[in-house]
């Protein structure tokens, strides 16, 4: 590892190893046993914390264990701890194991003694050996992790892939087992988002979709180069479509050879947000002689009333070079793909702009100053360069920060409702029940509201009056870090050794 990352190296700060015995002791059963038997002795106290605070909202006092076992407040059968250890009841009503220690702080699983196991934990475990080695069929591989402090953060880390996982296998397919230049060349100011990927060449000659395409419409894709990406922009937002729709996208593809879906899939999104895709190309004047052939390819062979149907024209000169339209009728949308080549990319963009803005871009010789990486895959995200995309973003975060918080209000009913708990004792109380303290995100209180008799937070309100604020709290330490970025930077690469990603986080300058 230290031939990959060199000791005393300037972008060292922290350098974390996780050996191959390291990583044997985690999946090994000493480790996964003990640790199965930590976390039921943790159910177990946090039953015995139920059963107290029932014993307490009757008896108005602390019980003791004893009382809990005979009052009948933990059932018939009386939980106990896997490594025989004894619980106990302490003087603040925390529950408590002579072996594991309490709930938030539990014993580590070094520090407890195992020694014999039962039939049904071996069984568990071989269960556990017979699918980890459906991944990692022969090494256990060492890890190690990178990161560079300051400003900006770079963490790096290098292991080795899962062997039989059909997301590697894919991704490794398309792209090449080697690394590639990856290349920002295309990417506009207003670019918010930009995913590129290096092709393998085998990939393009074996895969169906390419082939069948090229085949079925005489296309010669002689000029394809290896380099695709895809980049969306800032803008306004029209509707937001939930991950799963992205999901269930990738699955038409993957299952058919049909671009249909694609094609439609990507139609929607332009139409929602200004995108563009980018091909290099090994022979510019090819490739453009090709852009009609390829919108036509992208429509349906034979095209039917109210379906999907494509014509091509080319639109007047942008200072002396072609721009091409795809015209797309889809039932009664119609919609407009843009394209033209530009330099060395082969351009398809849902907005004329952003064509002629990149041909601007290219004529002021913009690609002096581009960055070119080495790698397989890469995704950009220009945080400094939403605008119209900031209010919906900052809407949607609100909501995710609002739904959390709502999450607390059930444990917060009990307490503060049905157990009549001070409002301020809530997040104590709960750290001995649970081991963790919740708390609202935005910084609100929760309360027994004395009109209605419901628990609310002071910020969000409950479930059948929910509120959130306009904007967060720019304070609050979480959007503080989030307005502090400018970009962030993700890159997988496949190297000799094995796995390499790198993780760049740029922020502001303060
Ligand atoms: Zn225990
Ligand atoms: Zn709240």
């Amino acid at each position: 590892m230290r031939t990959i990352f060199p000791q005393n190296a300037a972008e060292e700060d922290v350098f974390i190893y996780l050996s191959d015995a390291h990583i044997r002791n985690l999946v090994g059963p000493r480790w996964k046993i003990g640790e199965a038997r930590r976390m039921r002795c943790a159910g177990n106290m946090a039953l015995l914390a139920n059963a107290r605070l029932w014993f307490r909202a009757e008896q108005r006092r602390e019980p003791t264990m004893a009382e809990l076992i005979t009052g009948g407040y933990l059932g018939k059968n009386t939980p106990l701890c896997p490594d025989h250890g004894a619980y106990e009841i302490d003087g603040n009503g925390i529950p408590h194991c002579s072996l594991h220690n309490r709930p938030g702080l539990l014993t580590p699983v070094a520090e407890v003694p195992l020694e014999k196991v039962t039939s049904e934990e071996a069984e568990q475990y071989s269960a556990f050996v017979a699918n980890y080695n459906r991944y990692w069929t022969r090494f256990f591989d060492p890890i190690g992790i990178r990161v560079k402090m300051g400003r900006d953060i770079r963490i790096q880390t290098c292991i080795l892939p899962l062997i039989e996982n059909s997301w590697y296998d894919g991704l490794a397919a398309f792209s090449g087992r080697t690394a590639g230049s990856l290349s920002e060349s295309v990417v506009l100011p207003r670019t918010v988002m930009s995913l590129r990927g290096h092709m393998a060449p085998e990939w393009l000659q074996h895969t169906d979709l390419v082939r069948k395409l090229a085949d079925r419409n005489q296309l010669n894709l002689s000029w394809l180069g290896d380099e695709i990406s895809l980049n969306l922009c800032d803008g306004q937002v029209l509707f937001s479509v939930g991950g799963s729709a992205m999901g269930l996208l990738g699955h038409e593809v993957g299952r058919s050879s049909s671009l249909e879906p694609l094609v439609i899939g990507y139609l929607g999104s332009a139409l929602n947000l200004p995108t563009y895709l980018a091909v290099k190309v090994t022979d510019p004047k090819k490739a453009e002689q090709s852009i009609p052939a390829l919108f036509s390819a992208l429509g349906p062979r034979h095209s039917r009333d109210g379906e999907l149907s494509v014509e091509t024209y080319s639109l007047e000169n942008h200072h002396g070079k072609p721009l091409y339209v795809a015209n797309f009728t889809l039932w009664v949308v119609k919609l407009r793909l843009y394209s033209a080549v530009v330099d060395d990319r082969l351009v398809i963009a849902s907005r004329r702009d952003i064509v002629t803005d990149l041909m601007d871009s290219s004529a002021r010789g913009g690609r002096a100053r581009v960055v070119n990486n080495e790698g397989n895959m890469e995704m950009s995200l220009y945080r400094s360069a939403f605008k119209q995309l900031e209010e919906v973003v900052n809407l949607g975060y609100q909501e995710e920060v609002r739904r959390a918080c709502h999450r607390n209000l059930p444990l917060a009913a009990i307490l503060l409702k049905n157990l009549a708990l001070p409002a301020d004792h809530f997040a104590a109380e709960t750290a001995a029940l649970r081991g963790y303290s919740p708390y609202c995100p935005s910084g609100g209180n929760y309360q027994l509201d004395p009109a209605s008799g419901a628990v609310t937070c002071s910020v969000h309100g409950n479930r059948y009056r929910p509120r959130q604020p306009e904007s967060g709290d720019q304070n609050s330490a979480t959007l503080k870090l989030v307005n502090s970025l400018e970009r962030v930077n993700a890159r997988l690469s496949f190297t000799p050794e094995g796995l390499m990603t790198t993780v760049d986080i740029r922020r502001k300058a303060e």
